[in-house]
């Protein structure tokens, strides 16, 4: 089949033991801060990405915002006020920990990103006297530029800066290897974790990795409904190698995940239907603020929560009349009233009215600055913005001042999705944390977006940057337990199998993924229904049983995206038996049911827990608000950072 030579020496089966104090596996946003952190608490630190740890992950390629940096000097609102915010506009269904933690720390991981090189202010002066610019500091502000407690920043920058420090620091950096699974105590699911296993993704090494601590920043699913084999690279609005991993590794080691069952219609994303996020007319997010015009070139009206026409465009940046502030950007769903921002009147109505589609957005009458830090700032600034959309629109003649781009969808949506098209996008399920960003298995911690309700750079850097002292001080008194064989040996039996099968009868990664996404979009679509999800568990059991014993991989590079599409399955049957698990629809998880039943009211305030022990899956219930006060519990958690400020 294959015709080429594969360029790097193969490596099957041979094996390499290496030891850290604290072993990170994901070198993105939480990834790098939480090495550094530990680094910088004098513990030896093992790195392990997938990828290029310069420039990987969601935040790699750039962040034009930085959202709940409630701490910074010009922010009008609190980290208590701005927490509270951001639990009631999801209905309670929140990370209260890690966005505490995001609102308090936030902003001091943005100073540490400038001390490592980072632009975080205008210091250029190339928007001196703008609305959203405070003079003193210079720092920039997005969205409400009342409240300013998100700021505009230089997110191409930061990931270098990142990296430069890794190394200052010494921390060991091993890229282009996929973590597969977490080590735990005598090989018990469930207990103590003591390290995790790797593939070199050129070589095919298998690694083993001891460690007192784990701290897991692995992001999110993706791939789960959405894939196009011949669009593959831009299937999902993440990276391409951020699946969902480290959700796999930790069900099979038996952490405990919530909010599972949550999964919003698809918004920002290709899989063959979608133009590139960013790149298509919208007014959402790093385009906040855009007009946007009819085919007539009539303009689209904005208006406040209240329904107030907005006659000018600085009112599209201040909250309505007796709002204190108002929340936009990537972690909001189903906007709270009380926090709910100017919007463009919706199209579907405009469309009633009259207006003709398609509908564009247009910067040519915006003020100059802000049609500046649209187009130039925040575009080309933003992740995947730089090359595909701000240089190549560029080349290609767009001038923001004389031209328009149209919309394709409503919103921030970059395509008309069909109702069965869904995504983990906002903020989705993940791990289970307390208040030491401490799964439910010992030993293990985790940041960023794999912790469920997670989201955003901000909110990765700060919860990578706690994890990474917490997992330090468990460090400090855990023993370095040695690994069990057999369940080292039962890992490479695991990842070796599709490398030894015959390619001749054999499917590859493309098919498997495009079968899990056709049957979850059948059976755990829009609306969920018991006899539909429990098809699609047993569709997803028979791909198990019969069709990955005959996946085959012609080299490590295609080992590891078939790797990946085993844990886009087992992470598929976690959402499945969690869909399940909720009984009724809930509007705040997106969740809604055909066959909902009457249920006490608590239970809609509940957080459905899950995990897998054994081959039983255990489900359970915790409040929504089960951290407390979170004031009172951060402070009590973290004497020793508070004194160090
Ligand atoms: C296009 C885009 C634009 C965005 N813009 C903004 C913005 O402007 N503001 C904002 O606040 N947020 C933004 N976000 C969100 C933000 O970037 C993420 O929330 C943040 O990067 C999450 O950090 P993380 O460390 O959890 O995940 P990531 O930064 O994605 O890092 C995860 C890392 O894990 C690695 N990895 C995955 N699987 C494995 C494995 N098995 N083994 C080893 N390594 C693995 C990946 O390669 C990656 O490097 C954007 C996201 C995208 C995709």
């Amino acid at each position: 089949m294959q015709n080429f030579t594969w360029p790097y020496p193969l490596e099957w089966q041979k094996e390499e033991v290496l030891t850290a104090d604290v072993l990170v596996l994901g070198g993105g946003i939480a990834g790098c801060m939480a090495a550094i952190s530990a680094a910088r608490k004098g513990k030896k630190v093992l790195l392990i990405e997938k990828g290029a740890t310069e420039m990987s992950g969601a935040g790699g390629s750039g962040c034009d915002h930085w959202e709940s940096a409630a701490t910074n000097p010009c922010s009008g609102v609190t980290p208590e006020d701005l927490a509270a915010a951001m639990l009631e506009d999801n209905g309670g269904f929140n990370n209260g920990i890690s966005h505490y933690i995001e609102c308090r720390e936030g902003y001091d991981r943005l100073l540490d990103i400038e001390k490592m090189g980072g632009k975080i202010r205008d210091t250029d002066d190339e928007f001196r006297g703008a609305a959203f610019r405070d003079e003193s500091t210079k720092l920039m502000f997005a969205y409400d530029y009342k409240s300013r407690i998100t700021l505009r920043v230089w997110g191409t920058t930061f990931k270098p800066a990142m990296y430069r420090e890794l190394k200052r620091l010494g921390v060991k950096i091993l890229d282009r290897v996929m973590a597969t699974s977490l080590l735990t105590e005598n090989g018990h699911r469930g207990g103590r974790c003591i390290g995790a296993t790797g593939l070199h993704a050129r070589t095919g090494r298998f690694f083993i990795f001891s460690a007192r601590s784990t701290i897991m920043c692995l992001s999110r699913p993706a791939r789960i409904w959405l894939f196009s084999s011949d669009h593959t690279g831009l299937c999902e609005f993440r990276p391409t190698q951020c699946v969902g991993d480290g959700h796999a590794m930790g069900w099979r080691a038996g952490a405990e995940f919530t909010m599972m069952e949550k999964s919003v219609g698809a918004q920002f994303s290709a899989a063959g239907r979608s133009y590139p996020p960013y790149g298509a007319g919208n007014n959402h997010n790093t385009w906040y603020g855009a007009s946007i015009i009819d085919a007539e070139g009539r303009e689209i009206p904005y208006a406040d929560r209240d329904g107030k026409i907005l006659n000018s465009v600085e009112e599209r940046f201040l909250p309505a009349d007796g709002q204190p502030f108002f929340l936009k950007g990537g972690s909001v769903d189903n906007p709270d009233y009380r926090y709910d921002g100017p919007e463009t009147l919706p199209y579907s109505k405009m469309v009633e009215q009259g207006y003709k589609l398609p509908f564009y957005a247009d910067l040519t009458e915006l003020p100059e600055n802000e049609r500046k830090v649209i187009w130039g700032m925040m575009v080309g600034e933003e992740g995947k913005t730089r090359v595909p959309v701000y240089e190549n629109y560029k080349k290609a003649g767009f001038d923001p001042s004389r031209h328009v781009l149209q919309c394709y969808g409503t919103g921030w949506t970059s395509a008309s999705f069909l109702p069965q098209e869904r995504q983990l996008f906002g903020l989705p399920g993940g791990f289970l944390n307390d208040w030491k960003l401490k799964s439910s298995i010992d030993g293990l911690y985790v940041a960023g977006d794999s912790l469920y309700a997670s989201n955003c750079y901000g909110h990765a850097a700060a919860t990578g940057h706690y994890a990474g002292r917490h997992a330090s001080d468990y460090a400090t008194i855990a023993e370095m337990t040695p690994f069990d064989r057999k369940q080292a040996d039962e890992e490479k039996r695991r990842i070796y199998a599709p490398v030894q099968t015959n390619p001749d009868t054999a499917l590859g990664w493309k098919e498997l993924n495009m079968g899990i996404s056709k049957t979850m979009q059948n059976y755990c679509g829009e609306i969920k229904r018991d006899e539909l999800l429990k098809i699609g568990l047993l569709r997803l059991q028979e791909y198990e049983n019969n069709i990955l014993p005959k996946t085959h991989a012609f080299n490590p590079h295609e080992l590891v995206r078939l790797l990946e599409v085993f844990d886009i399955l087992t992470v598929s049957q976690i959402i499945l038996h969690s869909c399940i698990a909720r009984k009724t629809s809930i509007k705040a998880l997106s969740f809604e049911r055909g066959d909902s039943i009457e249920c006490s009211n608590e239970e809609d305030r509940m957080l459905i827990t899950i995990k897998k022990d054994n081959d039983k899956i255990i489900t359970g219930f915790m409040p929504v608000d089960f951290f407390g006060d979170l004031k009172e519990n951060y402070e009590r958690h973290n004497h020793d950072y508070i004194k160090s400020k």
